[in-house]
């Protein structure tokens, strides 16, 4: 019998935002969990930009923190400057961002993952796994200590044989001043794991004290300020400040041009593929060579700090052009670099190993979650982390795993891309990855997964009841309005049209007075007998949403479920698709090579679309 220190039901390895939410998933629902971590003051730290959220990311933040995760609620601690993206467009889009502090995110994270019962840190390098069989039964640590578990939960992030590149110069590290996770990626690469190598990057930091704001552009936060967990509120967030904007100069593209030959990412150094929607500064100036000036947007990284993370210019160009294309661009001119930039090269696994449930394919009990499973971002690795951290512990329990379907959440697309298209490039999280947009909001992420979340066991006792009690407040301001009417001749019909300027031609109810393009719930509750209205601003939104889209909501859902009936619609064998008018050769190449039997299967061919799929339905109809 092991002492207990060192047997638990679930271990996460890494403490980066999928270990925290996998460790805290785990957790919270009671199962005994150790967080084995490099460096316990690095836990929750931000590899690169000390932002959370932004459109598609914002939406996942949401969904992890309406299944309990930890996210939102240390975004809402650390949050400097907040802003609505996509305000003016509709709430489909619409998403929450926050700068935050890098010191109060990481604090913020260290004490709810030290708060969180059933959870244990432990401070060390994971050098190997214990496998039996076909079975994952514990980890080996660099001291050779051995910590046994039925479910192994893997987050190294960019550790994994992680190669850090500044211009020609190249070493072995997980990320600048980290350790690289170098035995470990060679023991995993013993094993049939599909393996690749990608690459990230971030930009040269820089004294914020040495750059004229006088010639950028103020960009205060939004007033009233979002928050980003559904407990949050205003009043946890720390002091607020500015971000600004500038802009490179030609000059800058002129040394960055000059210099591509010393670029690792040209030289052919690096092989890992990066981002294509972070790329860095060298591949903007030649991917968009007709382009005169790039927008640089000047984030703070702290209150207390002095340093400022200048967004658009990640490069690994040698040191000596990053301080000259620094100091070429506006109101930078006499900029010190405090940390180079740099490229990171680190080993992926093909998400296509793994299970809905990120159970790996291959080894019983092992999880991968996070930037090892080809994404990029904190959102993206922390939403895995809790879905893996779930499943980890319900495996050791032997319950069904569990994995949001597509129309349910951003994390179902995310999983479901991963798993059925795997990934040549590091991929991130955007709404129209989504083919459900307008059920999967921010706003109604609660409403989505909070019920679920309460039954898997992620979600205490104070978010349920809060969650209860909005559920309410939202339906009985519904009542009410429904229950008052608007006459051309009444004295409510009157009221609305002296206080807004509307006409009321026909009986109607205030509900409905909500659909029309030119009011809202803000505009009626200014009618003195329908107003203050509930001073939640969360339920107004929900009822003013609930009104104003039901069309488009109810049709989408009836959209929703004919795909689910079609999931099992079977595709007779030796199928003509030569034969289906309208198919691209393409399509119809795939379709002829995997044979699928079903429509649900056919739907999962990477590079199938929507069209093609209703093409085929149509013409199965017809053949029956
Ligand atoms: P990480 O945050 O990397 O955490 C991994 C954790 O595991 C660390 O705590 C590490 O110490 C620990 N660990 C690793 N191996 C072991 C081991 N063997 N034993 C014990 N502990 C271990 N994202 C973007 O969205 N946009 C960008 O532009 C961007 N640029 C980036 C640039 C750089 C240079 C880096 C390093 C990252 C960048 N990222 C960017 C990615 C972002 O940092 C990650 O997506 C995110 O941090 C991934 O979270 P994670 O939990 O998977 O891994």
């Amino acid at each position: 019998m092991t002492d207990s220190f060192y047997r638990y039901d679930v271990i996460v390895i890494g403490g980066g935002h999928a270990g925290t939410e996998a460790a805290l998933a785990s957790a919270r629902t009671g199962a005994r969990t150790l967080l084995l971590t490099h460096n316990i003051e690095t836990v929750g730290a931000m590899s690169c930009n000390p932002a959370i959220g932004g459109i598609g990311k914002g939406h996942l933040v949401k969904e992890i923190d309406a299944l309990g995760g930890a996210m939102a609620h240390a975004a809402d601690q650390a949050g400097i400057q907040w802003r609505t993206l996509n305000a003016s467009k509709g709430p489909a889009v619409r998403a929450t961002r926050c700068q935050a502090d890098r010191a109060l995110y990481r604090s913020a994270i260290r004490r709810i993952v030290e708060a969180q019962d059933h959870l244990t840190v432990f401070q060390a390098a994971v050098d190997d796994l214990v496998i039996e069989g076909d079975a994952v039964r514990g980890v080996i640590t660099q001291t050779g200590l051995r910590f046994d578990a039925t479910a192994v939960v893997l987050t190294a992030g960019t550790f994994l044989a992680g190669k850090i590149h500044v211009g020609p110069t190249q070493y072995a590290a997980g990320r600048m001043g980290d350790p690289p996770a170098t035995t470990l990626a060679a023991r995993l690469r013993e094993r049939p794991f599909g393996v690749d190598r990608l690459k990230t990057g971030t930009p040269p930091r820089i004294d914020g004290r040495t750059l004229d704001y006088a010639v950028m552009e103020e960009q205060p936060g939004d007033d009233p300020r979002p928050v980003m967990s559904f407990l949050g509120s205003v009043d946890e967030h720390p002091a607020q400040v500015s971000c600004w904007i500038t802009h490179t100069t030609e000059q800058t593209h002129e040394i960055i041009r000059g210099a591509l030959h010393r670029s690792p990412l040209y030289s052919g150094q690096i092989e890992g593929i990066g981002p294509r929607y972070c790329p860095s500064i060298e591949d903007k100036v030649v991917r968009f060579a007709e382009k005169a000036s790039h927008q640089i947007f000047v984030e703070p990284e702290g209150l207390d700090v002095t340093e400022i993370y200048p967004n658009g210019i990640s490069t690994s160009l040698p040191f000596d052009v990053q301080l000259a294309l620094v100091r070429s661009i506006r109101g930078f001119e006499h900029a010190h670099i405090t940390r180079p930039g740099y490229a990171i090269e680190y080993d992926f696994f093909d998400p296509r190993g793994l299970k809905p449930s990120l159970e790996t394919k291959l080894i019983e009990g092992l999880f991968f979650a996070g930037q090892i499973n080809g994404t990029t971002g904190y959102e993206e690795a922390a939403a895995q982390g809790l879905l893996a951290g779930l499943n980890a512990a319900r495996h050791v329990r032997q319950l069904p795993a569990w994995s949001p379907r597509r129309d349910e959440a951003y994390l179902g697309v995310l999983v479901d891309d991963l798993i059925t298209h795997g990934t040549t490039e590091p991929y991130r999280m955007f709404t129209s990855r989504a083919e459900y947009r307008l059920q999967l909001r921010e706003d109604n992420a609660d409403v989505r997964l909070t019920p679920v979340g309460r039954e898997l066991g992620l979600v205490g006792e104070a978010r349920w009841s809060r969650f209860g009690a909005k559920q309410e407040a939202v339906e009985r301001e519904r009542q009410r309005l429904q229950a008052l009417w608007a006459t051309p001749g009444n004295a409510l019909g009157r009221e609305v049209e002296q206080a807004l300027g509307v006409a009321v031609s026909r009986e109607t109810n205030v509900l409905d007075l909500i659909k029309r393009p030119e009011l809202d719930y803000a505009k009626l509750m200014r009618v003195p007998s329908l107003g203050p209205g509930v001073d939640d601003a969360q339920v107004a939104e929900q009822v003013e949403i609930g009104v104003k889209y039901a069309g488009y909501l109810d049709r989408q859902r009836g959209e929703i479920e004919r795909q689910q009936r079609h999931e099992n619609t079977a595709i007779p064998e030796g199928f003509d698709y030569a034969g289906v008018r309208g198919l691209s050769a393409e399509v119809t190449q795939k379709l002829e090579r995997v044979r699928p039997a079903t429509i649900g299967q056919a739907q999962r061919i990477p590079g199938m679309t929507p069209a093609a799929i209703s093409l085929l339905l149509v013409h199965l109809e017809r053949a029956r």
